[in-house]
C-alpha cells in the first residue's frame, strides 16, 4: 500500500525579536520544497534588502485597513507602531499546492491562527540565552536605543505566551532547530485526523478480512 494522502496545515512561528526567526522561516524554505512563506502584508517601510512581494507586500495604511474590511486577512496585528497581516490568499494557495505554509507572525498574531484555525501548528521559538537576545537587537545598526528598548519590552511580554505553544524550539544550533521543525512537521502530519480518506480505508480493509474469514474460515472455531 502506498502512503496515505495528508491533508497540509499552516505552521505558525512565534518569537521574540532577535531571536533568528525570519532567517529560519527562510531557510526552511529554501531547505524543503513543500514548505512555503507566507507573504504578510505591513504598513512599515522595507528596510535595507528587503523586496516588496518577496519579504512583505508593503502597502499602505488606507489599503491595509480595506484588507481588514473585506476579510482578506487570516489574521493580524499591530507590532511596534506598524500593522502587519497575514492574507488569506497565502494559506490557501499553499493548501491548493499541498505545501506547508510558514508564517512568522508575532504572538498576537499566532493567538488569532489558533482561534480561527484549529489545524495550525504553534511553534515557539526561544533564544539560546538573553545575552545572545541583547546581543543580537543591541547590534542591529538599523535600530535605534528607543526602537532596541520597545523590542525588548516586546520581548518580555511575547515570552509569556511560550507555554501556551504546541511546541517549543531553542534556537542554539541553527540546524540542529532546522532539523528539529522538519521533525514537527513530519510527526504532526501523521495524525490519524490529517489522513484522507482514513476512514473509508478501514472500512475496505474491514470488509476485505470479513470476506476472507466468511469464505476461508466460516468452519473454524475459536
Ligand atoms: P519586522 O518588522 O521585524 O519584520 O517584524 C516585526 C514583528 O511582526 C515580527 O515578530 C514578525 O514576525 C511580525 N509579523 C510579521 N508579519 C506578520 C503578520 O502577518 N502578522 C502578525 N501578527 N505579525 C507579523
Amino acid at each position: 500500500m502506498r502512503d496515505l494522502d495528508r491533508r497540509t496545515f499552516p505552521v505558525v512561528l512565534a518569537a521574540p525579536s532577535g531571536t533568528g526567526k525570519t532567517t529560519l522561516a527562510r531557510a526552511l524554505v529554501e531547505r524543503f520544497e513543500d514548505f512555503r512563506f507566507s507573504v504578510s502584508v505591513t504598513t512599515r517601510p522595507a528596510r535595507g534588502t528587503e523586496r516588496d512581494g518577496v519579504d512583505y507586500h508593503f502597502v499602505r495604511r488606507r489599503e491595509f485597513r480595506r484588507m481588514v474590511d473585506q476579510g482578506e486577512l487570516a489574521e493580524w496585528a499591530e507590532v511596534h507602531g506598524q500593522l502587519y497581516g497575514t492574507p488569506r490568499s497565502e494559506l490557501d494557495a499553499a493548501a491548493e499546492r499541498g505545501d506547508y505554509v510558514i508564517l512568522d507572525i508575532d504572538v498576537q498574531g499566532a493567538k488569532q491562527v489558533r482561534r480561527c484555525t484549529q489545524e495550525a501548528v504553534l511553534i515557539f521559538l526561544l533564544p539560546p540565552s538573553v545575552e545572545a537576545l541583547l546581543e543580537r537587537l543591541q547590534g542591529r545598526r538599523t535600530e535605534a536605543g528607543a526602537e532596541v528598548a520597545r523590542r525588548l519590552q516586546t520581548a518580555m511580554n511575547e515570552l509569556q505566551a511560550a507555554p501556551r505553544f504546541d511546541h517549543v524550539v531553542v534556537n542554539d544550533d541553527f540546524d540542529r532547530c532546522l532539523g528539529r521543525i522538519r521533525g514537527i512537521v513530519e510527526s504532526e502530519a501523521l495524525r490519524a485526523h490529517r489522513a484522507q480518506g482514513l476512514p473509508e480505508l478501514v472500512e475496505e480493509m474491514r470488509a476485505r478480512i470479513g470476506r476472507v474469514l466468511r469464505e476461508e474460515y466460516a468452519n473454524t472455531n475459536g
